[in-house]
């Protein structure tokens, strides 16, 4: 049984579901996503993602009529696997069509592009074997749109939840993993901005960003993993 995690992004509130692993993901199409999919290779109890992204892919998935099998989606930042500050460790990010023909997963590219409901679709020239797609949003924390948002009191969401995971990891406690920025969550920035010789405004921005999922990224759980 996984606890899967959503933010509503229709209502604006943090949802918890539980389903087992051949149970079809929250909020998706028919079936098209089930739970030990969306999982992938990921060992974690707890998964997480966005109606918006679940959305997002019941659109293509409709749009391209047929099934799109794939391999990574969500990933907890600690398991690693991509990039430091991957979209796959909010649970918004698919990399599909591995096992179709290059035709197919151009066809997959297409429609992805042409529905405009991701917020990126990488070229298929740096995926040649893969279609990666998702539904980032907003500005980066250190620019652009890639990376993760800035965060303060009062945040919500999946990007909260990354943040959530890498304090309690570290050892700084946001009294559980609930996706909402509050006054644990704050206090546990203020002391890890102390620890680590940052400002101390109690904001996840760039450098906050930066140091935190170095420290994190891809060195697996801890003790004090929260689940
Ligand atoms: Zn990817």
């Amino acid at each position: 049984m996984a606890k899967i995690l959503v933010y509503n992004t229709v209502t604006g509130n943090m949802e918890t579901f539980w389903r087992n692993e051949n149970e079809s993901m929250p909020y998706v199409w028919n079936n098209t996503m089930r739970v030990r999919e969306f999982r992938g290779s990921s060992n974690s109890p707890t998964l997480w993602t966005t109606r918006q992204a679940m959305e997002s892919w019941n659109a293509t998935r409709q749009s391209y009529g047929s099934p799109i099998p794939f391999r990574y989606a969500f990933k907890r930042i600690w398991e690693g696997g991509h990039g430091r500050t991957s979209q796959h460790y909010r649970g918004v990010s698919f990399d599909v069509g591995q096992t179709l023909s290059s035709s197919q997963r151009r066809r997959i590219h297409t429609v992805a592009s042409d529905l405009g409901v991701w917020g990126y679709v990488e070229p298929l020239s740096m995926t040649p074997t893969w279609v990666h797609f998702d539904r980032r949003y907003g500005r980066g924390a250190c620019g652009g749109t890639a990376g993760y948002n800035t965060l303060y009191r009062g945040s919500k969401g999946v990007y909260v939840l990354i943040l959530q995971d890498c304090l309690n990891t570290l050892g700084y406690s946001t009294a559980g993993l609930d996706g909402i920025f509050g006054g644990a969550t704050e206090r546990a920035v203020y002391n890890f901005q102390g620890d680590y010789g940052l400002a101390r405004d109690g904001v996840c921005g760039c450098n906050t960003w930066t140091q935190i999922t170095t420290l994190v990224h891809g060195n697996g759980p801890s003790s004090t993993t929260v689940n």
